[in-house]
C-alpha cells in the first residue's frame, strides 16, 4: 500500500459516495476535529470533490482512480487551511465568491511556525507558503453541478466563514461543511451570531421540506441527521448564558465555552 492511502482513510459510502478522510491533529495539537472528511460524489459522467485537505500527500492520484473517466470539479467549502492545502494539485477551484481573494494567492501558514510535530517540515519546506492552485472559479448560492443523475446545489451560509457553502443533492444528501458538525465549533464575534443562526435555520428548512436528509459534515462523525443542525442551533442561541465561564484560549485568539455538546471557539 502506498503512503498516500495510509494517509489518507477511503472509505465507499454509497455507489456514488466516497470519503476520503485526513487526520489533521497531526499538524497541531490544538486541532482535534479528526477526521477531516472530503466527499467524491459520481455522477454518469462527471464527479465533485468537496474540499483538498491539508496537503500534505498527493490526494489527486487518488481522486483520479476513484473518478475513472469522469470529469472532475474541485470546490472549496470554505477557505480554512484544513480544506484547501492541496489546491495546487488541481487545476481548476470552484469557491464561493466571497473568499476567492483568499485562495487566489500564497495561502500563508506562520501559524503553524512552532507546532511540536514533525508533520509541518513538509509547510517548512516551502516557507509556510503554500501555493494555489492557478484557475479559481467564483460561485454564488443557487449554483448548480450536474454530474449525471446527480444534481448538487450550493447554498450560502456564511458565519463560520463568509463564504461558507453547504451542498445539497437531489438525492437527499445534505453536505454541512464546517457550518455543522459535533466536534471544536469555530465561530465568528458575537455579534455576528445572527448570521450563523440565519444559516443554521436555512438549512434546518430544507430538513423540514424534504422527506429523508442525510447530514454529512466536514469533521468527524457522518452521517448525521437534523439533531445536529438542532443541537448546535440551540447551544448557540445558549452561550449568552454561559458567557461568565469563557477562559481565553491563546493560540486561536478565541474565547472557548463548553456545553454537553459541542466546545465553541468565539472569535475576539
Ligand atoms: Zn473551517
Amino acid at each position: 500500500m502506498s503512503k498516500e492511502n495510509q494517509h489518507f482513510g477511503i472509505s465507499k459510502h454509497k455507489d456514488y459516495l466516497y470519503v476520503l478522510k485526513e487526520k489533521i491533529s497531526i499538524v497541531h495539537p490544538a486541532y482535534r476535529n479528526d477526521p477531516l472528511n472530503m466527499y467524491l460524489i459520481l455522477g454518469s459522467h462527471s464527479a465533485l470533490l468537496l474540499d483538498t485537505g491539508c496537503g500534505l500527500f498527493p490526494l489527486k492520484p487518488i481522486v483520479d482512480n476513484l473518478i475513472g473517466r469522469r470529469k472532475l470539479f474541485v470546490l472549496n467549502t470554505h477557505t480554512h487551511w484544513d480544506h484547501i492545502l492541496g489546491n495546487e494539485e488541481f487545476g481548476e477551484i470552484y469557491v464561493h465568491t466571497n473568499e476567492a481573494n483568499i485562495v487566489s494567492r500564497p495561502y500563508n501558514l506562520s501559524f503553524l511556525i512552532d507546532s511540536p510535530y514533525e508533520t509541518v517540515e513538509k509547510y517548512r519546506e516551502q516557507n509556510f507558503l503554500i501555493p494555489p492552485a492557478q484557475s479559481i472559479i467564483k460561485i454564488q448560492d443557487g449554483y448548480e453541478f450536474a454530474l449525471g443523475e446527480i444534481n448538487v446545489e450550493v447554498i450560502h451560509t456564511p458565519g463560520h466563514s463568509p463564504g461558507s457553502i453547504c451542498l445539497f443533492t437531489n438525492k437527499g444528501e445534505l453536505f454541512t461543511s464546517d457550518v455543522a458538525y459535533y466536534g471544536d465549533t469555530f465561530l465568528p464575534r458575537r455579534i455576528e451570531f445572527p448570521k450563523v443562526l440565519n444559516s443554521l435555520s436555512k438549512l434546518i428548512d430544507i430538513c423540514d421540506k424534504q422527506k429523508i436528509v442525510e447530514l454529512y459534515p466536514s469533521h468527524r462523525k457522518y452521517p448525521c441527521d437534523k439533531t445536529l443542525l438542532t443541537d448546535l442551533y440551540n447551544g448557540i442561541k445558549n452561550i449568552d448564558n454561559l458567557w461568565d465561564s469563557k477562559v481565553y484560549f491563546e493560540f486561536f485568539d478565541s474565547w472557548q465555552i463548553d456545553d454537553e455538546k459541542f466546545t465553541y471557539y468565539i472569535a475576539k
